[in-house]
C-alpha cells in the first residue's frame, strides 16, 4: 500500500485508517456501494458490495479510503469481531448479526 492521505476529520473505527481491509473489485474500481460489512474472526474487515455470495476478485483497500468514500460506514464502526452487518441500499438501516465461528467442514465461502 503506497503512502497517501485522507481528508476526513474524524475517524470512528478502533483500527487505524491505514489498516488494510478486503473489498471487491466492484467497490474498489467501479464505485459500487458497500452493502455488506464483516468484521471477521481474525479481526479483518471486509467491505463488500453484496451483489453476489461469492465476492470474486478480492481487492485490498485501506479502511481510510473505504470510509472516505462512504462516511455512513461510521454506523458499523463499532461492529464487534465476529459480526457482520448488511443493508439493502446505501442510507438504509444496517442489520447486524453474529457470524458462526470458523467451521472447517463448511465450504470456505469467505476465503476472500
Ligand atoms: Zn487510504
Amino acid at each position: 500500500m503506497t503512502f497517501h492521505t485522507h481528508s476526513f476529520s474524524d475517524w470512528p473505527f478502533a483500527d487505524p485508517p491505514n489498516t488494510v481491509s478486503y473489498s471487491t473489485a466492484l467497490v474498489a474500481r467501479q464505485g459500487y456501494p458497500v452493502l455488506r460489512v464483516s468484521h471477521d474472526w481474525e479481526g479483518d474487515w471486509q467491505f463488500l458490495d453484496a451483489t453476489t455470495e461469492r465476492p470474486g476478485e478480492c481487492v485490498l483497500l485501506c479502511m481510510g479510503c473505504v470510509f472516505e468514500r462512504d462516511p455512513s460506514l461510521r454506523e458499523v464502526a463499532s461492529l464487534p469481531i465476529g459480526w457482520s452487518a448488511a443493508r439493502p441500499a446505501p442510507g438504509a438501516d444496517w442489520q447486524c448479526w453474529e457470524m458462526e465461528p470458523w467451521d472447517d467442514e463448511e465450504e470456505s465461502s469467505s476465503s476472500c
